[in-house]
């Protein structure tokens, strides 16, 4: 089969151009938005997982050419409407009005927690052609057969030929096909279980391109395959996107690509798990969501008071990225803490100096083995969470040199330049963190006046003085404070 020399050329690289194009760097591609509406706090989950990944590896030395893709065309519904038009529908827009209104939307968002932007941003309608070669190649390869213009993977026979089907997400390929069914288009296929790489377009369809089969678009698992195989070549070293992804879309992506070129796309699968709020998955349908403007403004049932981006960040990286991670008010607000925690070891950090004197002694040891152990959990598959925990051990060791419990000349002026550099590399550079501007002491001073006048306000009351209870409340909703009096108390938050 000569048919990864035929991808290489359809899609305009000569296998030389590749690999002087990739020598030397890390190739990660991660699943990104499909933008037909507001980013939830789930993807930005799985976005930050990705880019302290992207950090680290960046930290290490290596160059990392990270492709995180816009899912603009092709991702259907259960009951087959693509999610773009359904937005196009429902907000009287454009499609590509609705791509670029929540592209802005999901970049903004970004920004916001602190994640750095990839190196390639592809669109998938940008891609068209790319992904008509690609199915083109499936095609030749026998993988892949016409029916009334749209062309279906033969999952069955792949499966029967390669051996690869079913392994990345770990189904029994009997049960698959037994139970796989798929409403849209049933009678086309040779079997339930293929799936739609290029679809004909009905009529009313607005977003349709000419192909050798028909006008329609591609089938979504297509557009990763293809675009990952242009920028980053036929097998890469990472493929990463959230847990719900691995079936059916990213065991679709590997028989593409082994379909089209026998190439196994990644060396490495990641995958991220599933953000839940109190014990149950987020999601939109029963009401079980909360978006990252209420959070950051406190204007929702399910948490007290307002948390900022970065605390919400810094509650992220508590978990490690393959394990499920609960957002509840009570593990907000420890995060909150964590997070002051952290920023004020650091600010101690850099207000102490050393004399230049110093021996290494056992804290000397102590603090370079912290160090080397949260390098070594960052190694050990990305393990935010250790590494959180040997920093605060750092903090504490800060907090008495601080305090004068432990003294400066117990380290020598290289361990106590490495503790200052390596503090600073792991919060900022690799954990990605901020210092914010209300945040730190200063919102801790506010949080403290804000008690002051709650307890203040809660005598007037139960002194019956309601004037000066009613207008404790007034001003403070004139400076836009809004106090919530719930069973444990009363809480404030910021509008
Ligand atoms: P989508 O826009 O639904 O295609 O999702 C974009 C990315 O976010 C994908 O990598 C998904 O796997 C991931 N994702 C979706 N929902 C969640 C969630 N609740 N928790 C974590 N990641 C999620
Ligand atoms: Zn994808």
């Amino acid at each position: 089969m000569n048919s990864a020399l035929t991808l290489y050329n359809s899609l305009s690289r000569k296998k030389e151009a590749f690999q002087s194009i990739h020598e030397g760097y890390i190739g990660m591609y991660v699943c990104g938005p499909t933008v037909y509406n507001d980013v939830h706090l789930g993807n930005c989950r799985t976005f930050v997982s990705f880019d302290v990944i992207f950090r680290y590896l960046r930290y290490l030395g290596y160059k990392v050419r990270y492709v995180r893709n816009i899912t603009d065309v092709g991702h259907l519904l259960d009951g087959g409407e693509d999610r773009i038009l359904k937005g196009a529908r429902l907000e009287k827009l454009e499609p590509m009005e609705v791509v670029q209104k929540y592209t802005q939307g999901f970049h903004d968002m970004m920004r916001i927690f602190n994640v750095l932007p990839p190196s390639i941003e592809p669109r998938a309608s940008g891609h068209i052609l790319e992904q008509i070669e690609m199915v083109q190649a499936i095609i030749d390869n026998g993988y892949a057969y016409e029916t009334n213009g749209s062309v279906y993977f033969d999952t069955v026979k792949f499966a029967e030929k390669e051996k690869v089907y079913g392994q990345l997400s770990g189904r029994v390929i009997d049960e698959l096909f037994s139970e796989t069914r798929d409403l849209k288009k049933q009678d086309e296929k040779r079997h339930p279980a293929d799936f739609a790489i290029w679809m004909k377009a009905d009529p009313e369809h607005i977003m349709r391109w000419k192909s050798p089969w028909s006008e329609g678009f591609p089938g979504w698992h297509l557009e990763c395959s293809a675009m990952s195989t242009k920028y980053l070549g036929p097998t890469f070293d990472i493929h990463g996107g959230g847990n719900d992804l691995k079936f059916p879309h990213h065991e679709n992506e590997v028989a593409q690509n082994v379909g089209a070129c026998q190439c196994q796309p990644a060396n490495y699968w990641l995958h991220t798990n599933m953000l839940l709020m109190n014990g149950r998955k987020m999601s939109k349908s029963d009401g079980n969501t909360i978006t990252p403007e209420q959070l950051f403004t406190g204007n929702s049932e399910h948490i007290s008071k307002s948390y900022s981006p970065m605390v919400l960040r810094f509650f992220m990286l508590q978990s490690h990225y393959r394990s499920t991670l609960d957002l509840t008010d009570d593990a907000l607000g420890a995060a909150e803490k964590g997070y002051r925690r952290l920023m004020e070891g650091y600010r101690t950090l850099q207000g102490l100096s050393h004399s230049g004197q110093g021996n290494a002694g056992e804290l000397d040891g102590e603090i370079n083995q912290l160090i080397d152990q949260a390098r070594a959990h960052m190694s050990d598959d990305f393990n935010t969470p250790m590494a959180l925990a040997r920093l605060f051990e750092l903090v504490s060791k800060i907090n008495g040199l601080r305090d004068g419990h432990l003294q400066l000349s117990q380290l020598t002026p290289e361990t106590f330049a490495r503790l200052q550099g390596a503090f600073s590399d792991f919060t900022f550079e690799i954990l990605g963190l901020q210092e914010e501007n209300i945040g730190g002491e200063a919102n801790g001073k506010m949080d403290g006046l804000m008690q002051l006048i709650i307890e203040l306000r809660q005598r007037s009351r139960a002194n019956k003085d309601w004037a000066t209870a009613d207008k404790i409340r007034d001003t403070l909703q004139e400076l836009n404070i809004q106090l919530k009096d719930g069973k444990d108390g009363t809480s404030w938050s910021l509008d």
